[in-house]
């Protein structure tokens, strides 16, 4: 009894309450893939943080300011989201709000590759977990770069939009 298995338990909430979840991502667009990630989150944490990642010496399709604005104000009536900017490290910024977990979204094994590097680096920096959702059958194709490409080339993209 009373193994010890060198289990640390993760950070506690701070700021945000121990219920609160971050989800880092470039939203260039933010679309029906992302929404159902938020949905989906909110289902189990208390609320959800949208931190909308920029990096000043990448060029974006559409500005971070109205990446912003567009999502705040899809969630405008759901005060358990809310919506911020971030540059630099995503564990830096999850760890100044006191969010001691990271949702993120998986597609296809391309995707989880990358999330559980980033995970397992994040995890190292700052104790932070993340969480892995699998995408939705019906959403898996559907990726911010697709959008782009589709709009670059005149198509309507709104049904891919929230
Ligand atoms: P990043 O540029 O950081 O990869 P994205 O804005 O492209 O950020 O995506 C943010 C997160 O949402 C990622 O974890 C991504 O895998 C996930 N995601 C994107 N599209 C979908 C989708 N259609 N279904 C589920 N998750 C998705």
């Amino acid at each position: 009894m009373g193994k010890d298995f060198g289990v640390t338990p993760p950070p506690r909430g701070r700021g945000w309450g121990k219920g609160a979840v971050l989800f880092p991502g470039s939203f260039d667009p933010f679309t029906l893939g992302h929404a159902d990630i938020v949905k989906r989150a909110l289902g189990l944490f208390d609320s959800v943080l949208i931190a909308v990642g920029y990096n000043e010496q990448k060029s974006s399709w559409m500005p971070v300011e109205e990446r912003v604005a567009t999502i705040k104000k899809l969630y405008a009536d759901e005060p358990r989201v809310s919506v911020e900017s971030y540059t630099g490290l995503t564990a830096d910024f999850a760890v100044a709000h006191g969010v001691a977990v990271i949702v993120r979204g998986v597609r296809t094994m391309a995707d989880y590759e990358y999330e559980i590097q980033m995970a397992d680096v994040n995890r190292q920096l700052s104790g932070i977990e993340t969480i892995l959702l699998p995408a939705s059958s019906q959403l898996t194709s559907l990726s911010s770069s697709l959008v782009r490409e589709l709009s670059r080339f005149g198509h309507d993209v709104s049904e891919y939009l929230p």
